[in-house]
């Protein structure tokens, strides 16, 4: 399997903001803590929402913390950029 599975299934924009010009896969349960590569493991991030997510700035467990986190997220980039309306 490889991360065009997560972006066929999931869309190819980042899950929280939409941005879709640059698109990583993310584990959910990172590898090193016995995180599968496999679609259920794997959401569509942009790299500013990877970083925010890996650095721990906003937890994620599960696919079940996707909405409250792009309405978090939303807020986030509207108050930083003013490129975001
Ligand atoms: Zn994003």
């Amino acid at each position: 399997m490889d991360s065009y599975a997560s972006y066929k299934k999931y869309g190819n924009k980042c899950e929280l903001c939409g941005f879709n010009l640059i698109v990583e896969s993310h584990h959910l349960l990172p590898k090193n803590k016995g995180g599968l590569h496999e679609i259920n493991n794997l959401m569509v991030l942009c790299p500013n929402c990877h970083a925010l997510i890996t650095r721990k700035y906003l937890g994620l467990k599960n696919r079940k913390d996707i909405p409250s986190l792009q309405r978090k997220i939303v807020k986030l980039y509207k108050s930083s950029y003013s490129y975001f309306g």
